[in-house]
């Protein structure tokens, strides 16, 4: 009989650098892949936040000096948020509560709910069968949550050679670089709302009632004066590009101050700015999206993915991680995604389907 504490040591020792759950939930998507289960036409992306096995008695301030004087006394997931520190960019935030059990959960909350420590799991999924494409751990971070599709979408080219011609998600995923990358960097259609804070709820004019002329390079104010990004000369000539990433255009004060429409458009303010994104086109892109019938379309197919979330909380019970950091968060979220598949694959591959002809029978190696 082998010892209990065998298999854990395996796991944290051994065979950490296997990547041996990740190599059998690949081989799963594969077989869902040959069972003509994916269409490799259109994925959808979400995250989803789970407990960390991290009370918040254990808890503190992270300015406060830490505990951990002996990294050679500390708990395994101590020792793996320390290596993690240290090769960690100069600069990084510094996060507002910090668990002494596991350090690398993020102290987080849903809205008007308490605060726990928690890790993200991040779903891409083929919208066709609801087949998990692949699923990535994360600090319960927004920006972690993003950039994580990048990865995900990546290694699906990379591993099954699919890019898909259409990306669904929810507005956080319509960031302006995220729209960029997907636009100009993979001819992936956006299929989600863009994040965008221009539309005023003053009554004054919002970013809409100026009109763009990309010859000119300039905005048309509805009074039919030009805001230019050109306006300030500088005696050594710096870049308009600002750390939002937009340049910024300006009206000329002498037409907004002498313009009858001025209460109406900057009655605070002496002349009229615009900050236009250096993303702005692939925002125009998802823009024209917006308005198609496929787009409706795609918003009903992103609950596929939310769906999954919900079974993998209600019926796997994977509501609070058993194991701790971010190595454990990753390989319990990968089984758990492989065993989804795998219902996935049962269910849509039984014999009545088949003969109904939701799943071409030769997909299955029948017939
Ligand atoms: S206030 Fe300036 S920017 Fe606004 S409508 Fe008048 S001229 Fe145009």
């Amino acid at each position: 009989m082998p010892n209990h504490s065998t298999f854990s040591k395996n796991r944290h020792g051994r065979f950490r650098e296997s990547n041996t759950f990740r190599w059998v939930f690949d081989k799963v998507v594969g077989a869902c892949m040959a069972a003509g289960l994916v269409k490799g036409e259109g994925f959808a992306v979400d995250a989803s936040i789970i407990e960390a096995e991290a009370g918040s008695k254990l808890a503190m301030p992270g300015d406060e000096p830490h505990v951990w004087q002996n990294p050679a006394h500390c708990k395994r997931a101590v020792r793996e948020y320390l290596e993690g520190l240290d090769s960690e960019a100069p600069g990084a935030t510094i996060p507002k509560r910090i668990s002494l059990a596991d350090p690398q959960s993020s102290w987080t909350a849903a809205p008007g709910g308490p605060a726990f420590f928690a890790y993200s799991t991040n779903y891409l999924i083929d919208v066709a069968h609801g087949v998990i494409m692949d699923v990535e751990a994360t600090p319960a971070h927004r920006t972690a949550e993003v950039n994580s599709t990048k990865l995900m979408v990546d290694r699906v080219e990379t591993n099954f050679n699919i890019t898909p011609q259409r990306l669904i998600g929810d507005t956080a995923y319509g960031t302006a670089a995220m729209l960029a990358w997907m636009v100009n960097e993979k001819a992936i259609e956006p299929h989600m709302p863009i994040w965008d804070k221009t539309e005023r709820k003053d009554g004054t004019f919002s970013r809409s009632d100026f009109k763009w002329d990309a010859q000119a390079n300039e905005y048309r104010c509805p009074n039919d004066k030009a805001l230019r990004c050109d306006r300030r000369p500088f005696k050594t000539p710096r870049s308009s590009i600002t750390k939002a990433d937009t340049i910024v255009y300006r009206a000329s004060q002498h037409a907004c101050e002498n313009c009858t429409r001025k209460s109406e458009c900057c009655p605070n303010t002496p002349m009229r700015k615009i900050a236009r994104s250096i993303h702005e086109d692939a925002r125009d892109v998802a823009r024209k999206i917006a308005k198609t019938k496929q787009y409706q379309q795609s918003r009903c197919e992103r609950k596929k993915v939310e769906m999954l979330f919900a079974h993998l909380k209600r019926i796997l019970r994977l509501d609070r991680f058993r194991l701790r950091c971010l190595t454990g968060a990753s390989d319990e979220f990968t089984l758990a995604a492989t065993v989804q598949n795998l219902r996935r694959l049962a269910k849509l591959t039984s014999p009545s389907l088949i003969f109904s002809g939701i799943v071409a029978p030769a997909a299955c190696g029948i017939g």
